[in-house]
């Protein structure tokens, strides 16, 4: 499962000619992909789109240890690679297996040459030679190594950067693209259980997937991700959502990108994230701010060949093509085998799957928090929210807030629900209608059926009629004369708020306060001195003198600050 890299066609190729200057590439790298989000993305996605052809060869050496057939080699990957990467890539990309020959040969390296002399037949993307050999003893030093996908370590073409249409990289056997696989990966072998999974992982690198690995770079350290087929997973199942981003089967409008870099602030998002197979968005982005460098999230849940998952629940990594990221940058980025695929995870925690986050766990990346925030029980995935502050209380949005208390107490006592699932949206102005309903359930009012409480623009079944007529009832807002208008949709003014409040809870006329900015003599005046003598508003400036800005809209925030302190 070693992915070498050999060879080198960069100095003969036209590709010297047109290389950007070294300032230009680490921008240039980015920009042929929609997303700006992977290195020569028109390199990477040469191959993965529709069919991908490999001419299958079997090696005769002396050292035999299976007789392996390319026929039945062929038909064994077609059975194990198809329907494996019909479900990863959703119908987007085939390998598929021609039968070509059986060459002789003294030890692996003989094997290559002999297939090298018959390289353009019959006409592929690329070569699978399986060994007779269990393992591939000779190609590398440790003699139990059983697959190894070979590429050429730069293309031998280059792409025109921005141009229209990129000149795509030269084709088999130039390319150097081959796949050499152990006998024990081609014919079943009792007890072991390797045997399709280092096919699809093999192909895998010849798509230019990187393994994915906590630990430094190289040796056997590359695989210790239970989480992905190109680490350390024993089993056929799904691998990061940047591979098939790379591969350009997750399409631009199934990725969410967070808006703010992590470190800059930002008041919070939710997403839902969706895993292989459901629609919606199955990957989200986190940016760092610089070229190349991202956090991704994703949802995993055990269905399909993911089925074999340890471990369910967000999935987050860091996406690092920085030219300091590996030995061999190309162009100025780490690109396709080189992208490192960093598992993140929380300061304490060990393990081989520990960047899969459950639901209430959260991670801190430059500020920014993301927090899982549901499991959907129908198995299409996580919801996340990411956001710069703390998350505290029953709202994300309000914290810091000096109203998130009342909000809290408002939410606790059911008055509202918050504008979605897990927002209160605290800036946002009351209208009349949602005033309506706000006041009535704070006074326990049952709604009434099926009234317009004589107002012309109001409809009878309107979500807030109800809470409306039952305010009419209690005598709390003044049922209108025939043609009369509620005006539903308009903000409430903190004057007419501060009378259906004062009605509502019916409070004696006392001896509160005069505010410079109402007239005297009016209800409304008679509406905010007894709230100020309650409690309930200290107008809306220190004073003197008071004032109370009779004109002005009403947060939803505000409205569960007057509300907490209304008495009941
Ligand atoms: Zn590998």
């Amino acid at each position: 499962m070693l992915a070498a890299l050999v060879g080198s066609a960069l100095a003969a190729s036209p590709a010297a000619a047109q290389t950007p200057p070294a300032a230009d590439q680490a921008e240039a790298a980015y920009r042929a992909d929609p997303l700006g989000l992977i290195a020569w993305s028109e390199l990477t996605r040469a191959y993965s789109a529709g069919a991908d052809l490999f001419a299958v060869w079997s090696c005769d050496t002396p050292d035999a240890d299976r007789v392996v057939d390319p026929f039945e080699a062929a038909q064994f990957f077609e059975d194990k690679a198809q329907p494996y990467f019909d479900w990863l890539s959703e119908g987007r990309y085939s390998p598929e297996f021609l039968t070509a020959n059986t060459v002789a040969a003294d030890d692996l390296d003989g094997c290559a040459e002999a297939v090298e002399r018959f390289k353009t037949e019959p006409p592929a993307n690329g070569a699978i030679i399986a060994m007779d050999t269990l393992t591939l003893e000779g190609l590398v030093a440790n003699g139990t190594v059983i697959g190894a996908a070979l590429f050429g370590a730069v293309p031998c073409g280059v792409a025109v950067v921005g141009g229209a249409e990129p000149e795509v990289l030269c084709q088999w056997p130039d390319n150097g693209r081959q796949i050499f696989l152990g006998a024990v990966a081609v014919v079943p072998v009792p007890g072991v259980t390797l045997v399709g999974r280092t096919l699809v992982h093999e192909i895998g690198h010849a798509l230019r997937w990187p393994h994915s690995f906590h630990a430094p770079e190289g040796g056997s350290n590359e695989y210790d991700n239970l989480m992905d087929l190109m680490s350390g997973s024993r089993t056929i199942i799904g691998t990061p959502a940047v591979n098939r981003y790379a591969a350009g089967w997750l399409p631009p409008e199934q990725v969410a990108v967070h808006p703010a870099a992590a470190g800059d602030p930002h008041p919070g998002a939710l997403y839902d994230l969706a895993p292989v197979g459901r629609p919606g968005r199955q990957m989200l982005v986190l940016p760092t701010g610089r070229p190349g460098v991202f956090y991704t999230f994703e949802a995993r849940v055990k269905s399909g060949y993911d089925d074999a998952i340890p471990s369910e629940g967000v999935e987050a990594y860091l996406i690092d093509q920085s030219a300091a990221a590996c030995d061999t940058p190309w162009m100025g980025a780490c690109w396709g085998l080189d992208r490192r695929t960093l598992p993140l995870t929380l300061t304490g925690r060990s393990g081989d799957v520990v960047h899969v986050f459950d639901v209430g766990e959260d991670i801190v990346l430059d500020g920014v928090r993301v927090r899982v925030l549901e499991h959907a029980s129908d198995g299409s995935g996580y919801s996340v929210w990411v956001g710069s502050g703390p998350l505290t209380g029953a709202f994300f949005d309000d914290d810091g807030s000096v109203h998130e208390t009342a909000i809290d107490w408002l939410a606790s006592t059911g008055i509202t629900r918050g504008c979605d699932r897990y927002r209160f949206c605290p800036g946002d102005e009351v209208t009349r209608a949602q005033a309506a309903v706000f006041l009535a359930r704070a006074a326990g009012l049952a709604p009434a059926a099926g009234s317009a409480a004589g107002f012309a623009d109001v409809d009878p079944v309107a979500w807030y009629a109800g809470y409306l007529g039952a305010l009419v009832d209690a005598g709390a807002v003044s049922a209108g004369p025939d043609g009369a208008r509620y005006r539903p949709a308009e903000p409430i003014t903190r004057a007419e708020l501060a009378v259906m409040l004062a009605r509502t809870l019916d409070l004696p006329p006392g001896e509160g306060p005069a505010f410079a900015d109402v007239d005297p003599g009016t209800e409304t005046a008679a509406a905010v001195s007894a709230l100020a003598a309650a409690g309930v508003t200290r107008g809306c400036s220190a004073g003197p003198p008071l004032r109370f800005c009779p004109d002005d809209p009403v947060t939803r925030a505000q409205v569960a600050s007057l509300l907490m302190r209304s008495p009941t």
